[in-house]
């Protein structure tokens, strides 16, 4: 099952005054400009103070970029967007504009590894965290304390694809004057609308499916206009990690496509899950709608291509071995392109081991374009 609405993406591209700004051009066309001359002092310094809608200095507000978020606040049913230069510089300035000394966050789920390093980095500034796998409220509630100001969500993780109650979550998070942050990167703005289950912040990686090329990097917070704002002076703005305007063009491109590109993802994921399933020397398939690590939420329209399964032979270098093996699956990290690509558990560095929730058989893989029957043959082949 996908049930999703393709027209959602056309009404929210189409919406907003591009169309009389930019002469009819159906995309917007790149602003690559750095700065923007006013008629008058008096009015520049009247855009100084309204930076966060008005382009002034592109480190600030960029009209091709401003087009992208308008485009996506509609599309995850937001106030506000800001993009950023990628998903770690949007989930930054989140926990750097929201949180002081003293505040807790409350990790839940399978949280992207360089989002639990930046929270670890935290703690050097006396902002601490708790976490839990467990996406359910009986297992976050007693985990909140007086101090926690944040929780903050990864529902489906990109790893093991656990999903979060999240109306409960939000519910939950209301009642006791806690703010809730979803990353969404997985789902995409058009399977899972967390906003509308009464989630505070969205997060987007538009590397992944939003762009959907492989050639751009690129971040996206959604949330209530007034935070957002807060956000855009106390943290984007001081950090810097500013989305190109070519980079704004790429994404809007790359939205275009995004509900075709789904449906052939979504469609021949599944596919590969149930041959996996199925096959002697894999013990178990992490994917979510396979009814093997969750039931369908009730929020939820469907999954994306990404999934990931364990060999029955559990060891790290027997996923290597297999992974070396496919022909077709490109050796690589990230996804959402159109091609299939596989990863295994790996050590970043000497220090830091491989998390231990993730089997050291597992291999994770991002679906592409190629067909269904051409991936299951190669993984035929691989795991033979
Ligand atoms: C890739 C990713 C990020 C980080 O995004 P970048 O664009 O690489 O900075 C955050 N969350 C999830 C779930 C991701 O997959």
């Amino acid at each position: 099952m996908i049930e999703f609405d393709p027209l959602d993406i056309q009404i929210c591209l189409r919406a907003g005054d591009d169309v009389a700004e930019h002469g009819g051009a159906v995309l917007p066309p790149i602003a690559q400009a750095s700065l923007f001359r006013k008629a008058t002092m008096e009015e520049l310094h009247r855009d100084l103070a309204r930076e966060h809608i008005v382009s002034t200095y592109s480190r600030g507000t960029n009209p091709t970029v401003k087009a992208l978020e308008r485009t996506l606040a509609k599309l995850e049913r937001a106030e506000a967007c800001k993009c950023f230069a990628s998903g770690m510089g949007a989930i930054g300035a989140l926990l750097f504009g929201l949180l002081k000394a003293g505040d807790r966050v409350l990790f839940v789920g399978d949280i992207y590894g360089p989002t639990l390093e930046l929270a670890r980095r935290l703690e050097d500034f006396g902002i601490l965290h708790d976490q839990t796998f467990a996406g359910d409220v009986a297992a976050i509630a007693p985990l909140l304390r007086e101090e926690t100001r944040l929780i903050y969500v990864e529902s489906p993780g990109s790893m093991l694809f656990g999903v979060a109650d999240l109306p409960g979550i939000a519910a939950l998070a209301r009642e006791r004057s806690i703010l809730t942050a979803l990353d969404n990167t997985v789902a995409t703005p058009l399977l899972q609308k967390p906003m509308e289950l009464g989630i505070d912040f969205v997060i987007h990686s538009c590397t992944k499916y939003i762009g959907g090329h492989s050639d751009a990097l690129g971040g996206a917070l959604l949330g209530p206009a007034e935070r957002i704002e807060r956000i855009f002076y106390d943290a984007y703005m001081l950090l810097g990690a500013v989305m190109a305007p070519f980079d704004a063009f790429l994404f809007l491109r790359g939205l275009m496509s995004l509900p075709v590109r789904l449906r052939q993802h979504h469609a021949d994921a599944l596919t590969v899950a149930r041959y996996l399933a199925g096959h002697s020397a894999v013990s178990r398939v992490f994917h979510p709608q396979l009814g093997l690590e969750a039931t369908m939420p009730r929020n939820w329209r469907g999954h994306s291509g990404l999934f990931s399964f364990e060999l029955a032979d559990g060891s790290l270098a027997r996923a290597m071995a297999v992974a070396n093996h496919l022909k077709l699956f490109g050796k690589a990290v990230s996804w959402g392109g159109a091609e299939s690509l596989v990863i295994t558990g790996h050590k970043r560095e000497p220090a830091s081991e491989v998390p231990p929730r993730i089997p050291a058989g597992l291999l994770r893989l991002s679906i592409g374009l190629e067909g269904a029957d051409a991936l299951v043959a190669d993984l035929e082949q691989a795991l033979a």
